[in-house]
């Protein structure tokens, strides 16, 4: 069932909801959002955000450092509050895909990461703007979340329009319902029309910077193994690594050994890239992809071919991040835009 909310409520009906967990939410700052924590809902300090935020979702269900255990003591950690995140774009929505069959999908599955989904709320938002950098819909997603929310909130001039995605998302609306009216026709038609513009929008916006939406990437990136496109974009690649950390999608990790503050041998999760020159370095010295531009093509390949063959969609949402981040100001539009010219 789809509800109304009355602009002048969203701040009751935010507060009634995550009243009692900890809370992630968008503050903004010199026109980027970022996503901070707090006690409580803040009016005038949260806002939905109009597009992504600066900093990817998954930090928080995949954190950047995780210490999992030291000899005599397995579970150090105190068992995690429940939190409510609020804002989440599509973006990094649909990014979680791919944790979840990272993480998940696999035997044995990630107790931390199975204990941060379970303890996290989704209350996602459609976008009403796009960054310069986005480009959703050239790689087969849009600027508003279809599946894997608890609560979507669709902003209209005329209203909110507040709709549930799962039985914990059902049981919140409830538990606010009295701000909650049924919606109608009008607002859905609204609602509809502004995703169709802005999917419009940042569609065309790819296309302006170099990548058409509806062009195959996987037989583009494919057929571009060992082509020279690889050497060139490696010319400016100084494997800062930004592009896997800020990435929403990237999961590489790394197992590193050490000494716990209790003097024990203890063992943490740390987030590596695939663009450092050793990631993929083994014991004895061997590394199979000693060139960068072997590296390059390999981060690309993980996204545009590997994962649609395991799991039918890319590993990249077009959320555009790398190209903020990006030292050597490598535009991953451009990378593809030329992979598919050269097809
Ligand atoms: S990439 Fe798409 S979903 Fe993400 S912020 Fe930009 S427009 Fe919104
Ligand atoms: S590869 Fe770049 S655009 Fe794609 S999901 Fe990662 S950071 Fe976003
Ligand atoms: S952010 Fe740019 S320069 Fe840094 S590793 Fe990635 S591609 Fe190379």
């Amino acid at each position: 069932m789809m509800y109304k909310l009355d602009i002048t409520r969203l701040d009751d009906f935010l507060s009634a909801i995550s009243t009692g967990r900890d809370v992630f939410a968008l503050e903004e700052s010199a026109g980027q959002y970022h996503l901070t924590r707090a006690d409580s809902w803040q009016p005038g300090r949260h806002t939905l955000g109009a597009f992504r935020q600066v900093e990817p979702l998954k930090t928080l269900v995949f954190r950047p450092r995780e210490f999992l255990g030291e000899i005599g003591r397995s579970r150090p950690e105190a068992v995690m509050p429940e939190r409510i995140v609020i804002g989440v774009k599509n973006c990094d929505l649909s990014a979680l895909k791919i944790h979840d069959h990272v993480f998940l999908n696999t035997e044995p599955a990630d107790p931390l990461y199975r204990e941060a989904r379970e303890k996290t709320i989704i209350i996602s938002c459609d976008c009403s703007a796009a960054r310069e950098v986005c480009f959703c819909p050239a790689v087969g997603e849009q600027p508003y979340p279809k599946a894997g929310f608890d609560i979507n909130i669709s902003p209209t001039e005329h209203g909110y329009l507040v709709e549930a995605g799962s039985a914990r998302g059902r049981q919140l609306l409830e538990k606010a319902g009295k701000f909650l009216a049924a919606a109608d026709d009008a607002l859905l038609k609204e609602r509809d029309r502004n995703r169709r513009e802005l999917t419009r929008k940042v569609c065309a916006q790819a296309e302006q910077n170099g990548l058409a939406c509806g062009a195959d990437l996987r037989r583009a990136v494919e057929k571009s193994q060992g082509g020279k496109i690889w050497d060139d974009f490696a010319l400016d690649c100084v494997e800062c690594g930004a592009c896997n950390l800020i990435c929403c999608t990237c999961h590489c990790f790394l197992l590193a050994d050490g000494e716990s503050k209790n003097k024990a041998f203890a063992r943490v999760k740390q987030w590596d890239a695939c663009l450092y020159k050793n990631f993929a370095a083994v014991a004895g010295g061997a590394n199979p992809r000693r060139h960068r531009a072997e590296r390059l093509y390999n981060r690309f390949e993980k996204k545009f071919s590997f994962f649609p063959e395991i799991l039918g969609i890319y590993a990249c949402d077009g959320c555009g991040r790398c190209v903020e981040a990006c030292t050597g100001k490598i535009d991953i539009r451009k990378v593809l835009g030329r992979a598919v010219h050269e097809l």
